[in-house]
């Protein structure tokens, strides 16, 4: 493949700038800015500015929440989730550990009765962004480890964890009886995944977590994705998260073919065609690269 020396050098900054160093900052600023909460159906509905994608239910007898993005973003998504209701939020989430799901939580922490995740979110949030003073943690204060359960109001609210995938923590929430999930960065809907080796993610397991997935929840769901390549993509549904299990499997094959094939990790990187692939896209310049490089990385440890 043609790769100019132009592109080269803007593919080299973006990694050599540390991309997950800096807390996902760079990776979302392409996303467009939208205001105001979109309902999907129900007192369901979704908030998009900066950041993963946060999911909420607003009834007249409950109120829950699922991620917090960024500090500055979760103030301006309560001043729109007030412009609905006056009631606390009974029960907010975080679907892992990522600064662009918890780093709001310092402001919701205020509004929220109970927060809630998976042991292993709050331990690599913790861990990773634990000893950093310039941005201050909230921790969920409620952990699970394979599900956890409630009934609120008209819903019921189950929490469920499939195992390492993104990161160690993943979880999906699911509201039963609308039928809609957020099932987090378990799918990065038509755009290429950032894998957590460091957070405990894997790129095997969460094939084999999207198998799981795709096996617990139906085509009646409705899904709401962390990030997608555009906004109209950050929810869709059973055959989007089919189709990113897809993908991680067409990453697989591309990088262990090519790794039989005798090729490096600097050459495998900078492929661009890789079969499977079509219709999927870089929310910035150098995804694929990064993607592409943590595949190698965890095949190549595997293979030892
Ligand atoms: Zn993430």
């Amino acid at each position: 493949m043609k790769f100019t020396r132009k592109e080269f050098l803007k593919t080299g900054a973006l990694i050599t700038g540390g991309v997950l160093l800096q807390g996902h900052k760079f990776l979302y600023r392409a996303q467009e800015k939208v205001s105001g909460l979109k309902t999907i159906r129900d007192n369901i509905g979704i908030y998009i500015e900066r950041g993963g994608t946060i999911g909420w239910y607003a009834s007249n007898d409950a109120v829950v929440v699922i991620d917090s993005q960024f500090p500055e973003t979760a103030k301006n998504f309560m001043a729109e989730l007030q412009k609905k209701t006056d009631k606390r939020i009974n029960l907010f989430f975080n679907t892992h550990h990522h600064s662009d799901h918890t780093g709001g939580n310092i402001y919701i922490k205020d509004f929220a009765d109970k927060m809630i995740a998976h042991e292993q979110c709050v331990e690599f949030q913790k861990k990773n962004y634990g000893s950093n003073p310039n941005a201050q943690q909230v921790y969920a204060s409620t952990t699970f480890t394979d599900k956890w359960r409630q009934e609120i109001g008209k819903e019921t609210v189950v929490a469920k964890y499939f195992g390492p995938a993104h990161t160690s923590g993943d979880t999906v929430i699911h509201f039963e009886k609308a039928n809609i999930a957020h099932v987090g960065d378990l799918v990065f809907n038509k755009t290429f995944p950032y894998i957590d080796a460091n957070g405990g993610g894997s790129v095997a397991s969460w094939i084999t977590v999207l198998d799981k997935v795709s096996n617990y929840y139906s085509k009646d769901t409705f899904f709401i994705f962390g990030h997608g390549a555009n906004n109209d993509l950050v929810t869709g549904s059973l055959d989007d998260v089919k189709a990113m299990n897809s993908l991680l499997s067409a990453l697989i094959d591309f990088v262990s073919k090519e790794m039989k094939n005798g090729k490096n990790k600097l050459e495998i990187s900078l492929s661009t065609d890789i079969p499977g692939t079509i219709g999927w896209k870089e929310r910035v310049a150098g995804m694929l690269r990064i993607t592409l490089e943590k595949v190698f990385d965890e095949l190549n440890k595997n293979k030892l």
